[in-house]
């Protein structure tokens, strides 16, 4: 199918320098959790969406040097020639599908905790470092910044040699030397290098013109800036310095991508920022060069992409996670398969990944970083081995996706849900405030499904074990998979109660099902509400926003140091406390509950002696969850039955197995799919390594 010619438009190429495009897709640099320690698994990433027609793929931040080492993260390195070869696996990859590959060089300054290395950490002024480590980055010497300026041009001619078209210098999310020598904040220097702003620009000018001098006959040279940092006068702001910076390095660079600082306001979730929510900030730059302008919004709305460019904000579609999400993204567009768009939800699950040190994760795409060690594919998935019928009972992530992913492979598939709609915990907790995008998880598979004729959708029918092996044996089925959810538990066990919580009887307790399936009796709660969140991901908090909807007083209560403690992963954690504090919601960290009463509790300071009480009309405990196993229970324990009515397989996948992320229901389904032949066998690694090799 042809695309509608209104997108005509993306399909342009852009000139950058010495190279140019060969459409307007531009996947920017993005943390991935493989980096240097997994070369293949990477560029087995990057091949896939080079294939799915990005015409640009970028690495994340390339440490140029062991005095740049931001170990445990794992990020790209070309610290010497031994680095070339695993970098030269992605270049090839993205090559063999006509791709441009960039990479973002950077010297990571007082943000380098030199873990491995153990150097002395660098920063343009004498600091603490970027962590909470008890160290501090000393100031450079003119010598320091001299060798930091030929780390960047040995570093971009290995890049040159190895391939790359595009080679970066970064001066953005608060994480470069670039950005740490322009910041009033961090240049304490009294040098040429410090005070005015020309002078604190004169170190990234330097980088810049000397990469450019180095490898600029065959390569573009790109510059990340961070045109507003959201500090106010602490920060460089866009109408201020930031515009100052882009005028005076207007042409110097082939390509101005453009964001805003720190990492936790350049990737906002969907709970805290709309698609193109970065255009007031970056909008001016188009007008200060003649060069072309890359800048992202997690854009996945053609017509917004379309937008961007005729009116003149960007040149180039930027996209990190969009691209994540669905890296066929632009293919779908040009092929006029708007339907079959995966959109990105904007969770943040794979920035999660990043930041706890693992291969990237995604909501939406189940298939991302393990395309090499699992050989799976975004759009293609190998045909059945078997004519056979599944069964699923449940069509939340778990079991949408299994149906989808199995129909795909050409099973035959029937799928019963309880309720009237289908999505399970995606459907539901969507219609919580800033969760809207989660309905784009269900949206996705129910329109792939629809496509499918050989999978069939049940509403409305909660099914026993009786019927369930009634119904199976009817239709011929093989294999029964309960992907039946879980439900949040209303005795306190979690992480931090492992016996329940003494409750009066006279008190009330709710759990967070509570809120959806009867949000009246939430509504202008005169004597307040407790949340109690042991779970520190986002539910507490949302559920929080949704009383204040309702006119309810609501104090959260944690024993984690901070409110929702986990989403420090998804960098959202800051953007949840503001949030809170703005809508007059308490918050009580580091505490646990010792009895809830009738209007009141009792409560711990961290565990500690030194109760004191509360007020409240009613508690919600947000604590953990218990998986709904009981239909799976009832039929793994009729084997003669089963047998009897030759269905040889019982399986349970996602949450009614083990409760966790819709991430995680996700690719429990897929995986489920994928391997559906495969018996697992316990002595056999399931997936592909890549072990080190010891040669000398
Ligand atoms: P997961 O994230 O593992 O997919 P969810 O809780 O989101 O789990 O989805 C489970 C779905 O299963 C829900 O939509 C629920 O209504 C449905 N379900 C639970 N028990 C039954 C049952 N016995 N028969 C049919 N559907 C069920
Ligand atoms: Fe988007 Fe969430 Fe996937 Fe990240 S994990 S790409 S935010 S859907």
């Amino acid at each position: 199918m042809a695309h509608d010619a209104r997108y005509d438009v993306l399909f342009e190429g852009v000139k950058i320098g010495p190279v140019t495009t060969k459409n307007r897709f531009y996947q920017v640099p993005h943390c991935n959790g493989m980096g240097h320690r997994y070369p293949r698994a990477i560029a087995a990433s990057r091949a896939v969406k080079a294939e799915g027609g990005w015409s640009v793929i970028s690495t994340e931040e390339c440490e140029i040097h062991p005095s740049s080492d931001v170990s445990p993260y794992i990020e790209a390195r070309l610290w010497d020639e031994g680095d070339m070869e695993r970098l030269a696996l992605s270049v090839d990859a993205i090559h063999q599908h006509d791709a441009l590959a960039a990479v973002e060089l950077a010297h990571n300054g007082h943000h380098s905790l030199n873990r491995y290395s153990r150097l002395p950490t660098m920063g343009v002024s004498d600091m603490m470092v970027g962590s909470y480590d008890p160290q501090q980055a000393y100031a450079m010497s003119k010598k320091d910044i001299a060798d930091v300026r030929q780390m960047h041009v040995d570093a971009a001619i290995r890049a040159r040699d190895i391939g790359f078209d595009i080679i970066y210098c970064y001066a953005g999310h608060d994480l470069t030397l670039g950005q740490h020598f322009i910041s009033r904040r961090h240049n304490k220097r009294t040098d040429e290098y410090g005070g005015s702003l020309e002078n604190r620009v004169r170190f990234f000018r330097e980088i810049i013109d000397a990469t450019k001098s180095a490898v600029g006959d065959r390569c573009a040279i790109a510059v990340r800036f961070a045109v507003d940092e959201l500090l106010g006068e602490d920060g460089i702001v866009s109408s201020d310095e930031g515009k100052d910076i882009v005028h005076m390095l207007a042409e110097l660079p082939d390509l101005w991508d453009v964001n805003v600082a720190d990492w936790a306001n350049d990737s906002l979730t969907a709970r805290f920022g709309e698609e193109g929510s970065q255009e007031k900030y970056t909008a001016f730059v188009k007008g200060a060069t003649t060069k072309p302008v890359v800048g992202v919004g997690r854009f996945t709305s053609p017509d917004a992409m379309v937008s961007q460019i005729r009116r003149g904000i960007l040149d180039l579609i930027g996209a990190a996670r969009p691209s994540i999400a669905d890296p066929f993204l632009p293919n779908k567009i040009e092929q006029g398969q708007l339907d079959d768009i995966r959109e990105c939800i904007g969770c943040n699950i794979c920035v999660s990944s990043d930041m706890l040190v693992q291969p990237l994760r995604c909501t939406q795409n189940p298939t991302t970083a393990e395309e090499y060690r699992r050989g799976w594919h975004p759009e293609k998935i190998s045909s059945k081995h078997a004519d056979e019928h599944i069964f699923i009972v449940g069509a939340g992530p778990a079991g949408l996706e299994a149906a989808m992913s199995l129909g795909r492979r050409g099973y035959d598939v029937t799928i019963s849900e309880a309720l009237s709609q289908a999505g399970g915990r995606a459907l539901i907790e969507s219609s919580l405030p800033g969760l809207s995008t989660w309905k784009r998880v269900v949206d996705y598979r129910l329109g792939q499904i629809e496509k499918l004729p050989n999978v069939n959708l049940y509403l409305e029918s909660t099914l026993d074990a009786d019927q369930a092996i009634e119904f199976s044996q009817e239709l011929g089925v093989e294999h029964i998979v309960t992907a039946t959810g879980s439900s949040w538990r209303s005795d306190g066990i979690g992480r931090t109660h492992f016996t329940a919580i003494k409750v009066a009887d006279d008190a009330e307790i709710h759990t967070p099902e509570d809120v959806w399936s009867n949000s009246a009796q939430f509504e202008n709660v005169k004597g307040g509400v407790v949340i109690y969140d042991d779970d520190l991901y986002y539910l507490g908090s949302v559920l929080a926003e949704r009383l204040v909807e309702l006119g309810t007083k609501v104090t959260v209560i944690t024993p984690a140091p901070q409110v929702a403690q986990w989403t420090e992963n998804t960098l959202e954690q800051q953007h949840i406390e503001r949030r809170l504090f703005s809508l007059g919601v308490e918050i009580l960290p580091s505490h646990t509950i010792r009895e809830i009463k009738q209007q009141s509790l009792t409560l711990n300071r961290n565990n500690q002696d030194g109760e004191f009480s509360l007020e409240a009309e009613k508690v919600i405990l947000v604590t953990s969850r218990n998986p709904e196993n009981q239909l799976y229970h009832q039929l793994a324990t009729q084997e003669a039955r089963l047998r009897q009515a030759n269905i040889p397989k019982v399986t349970r996948i996602g949450d009614c197995l083990a409760p966790s992320t819709i991430a995680s229901a996700v690719y429990e389904g897929h995986r489920f799919a994928q391997e559906y032949e495969i018996k697992p066998d316990p002595h056999r690694i399931p997936f592909k390594r890549e072990v080190i090799q010891i040669n000398d």
